[in-house]
């Protein structure tokens, strides 16, 4: 199961949607699009971050170029259950009647052909 990927600077709330990667030993980071797994040396960052890193002195940065797409969303279990629950503590609702419905089988009100039915009073 996957859950959503965070931006890996500090304190930073987005959705990470790039991976850096540093290659030490060619001193370059790689902004790529999001790995799909996490390994050593690369950092999950959102777009902003991706699109402002700068690279350490002496380093060289190579950016992917074109959009950063976000990961397909990703069912969060939690919130599933959450539906699930208040789902099932819901009263059922008896079904409206189907307006279309109830023109047609009540032949006290409304038009049927040119002619207008007139409601009985009393
Ligand atoms: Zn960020």
């Amino acid at each position: 199961m996957r859950s959503p990927r965070r931006c890996s600077r500090n304190g930073c709330p987005r959705q990470a949607v790039a991976t850096l990667t540093y290659v030490y030993n060619e001193s370059t980071a790689v902004v790529g699009p999001l790995a799909a797994f996490a390994e050593p040396h690369t950092y999950d960052l959102c777009e902003p971050h991706a699109r402002s890193l700068t690279a350490p002195r002496g380093w060289d940065v190579v950016r992917h170029e074109g959009e950063f797409e976000p990961p397909p969303p990703t069912t969060d279990d939690l919130v599933a259950l959450a539906e699930a629950v208040r789902e099932a503590a819901r009263p059922v609702a008896p079904r409206p009647p189907e307006n279309d419905e109830t023109l047609n089988t009540a032949p006290q009100t409304g038009r049927r052909g040119h002619l207008r039915v007139i409601p009985p009073t009393h």
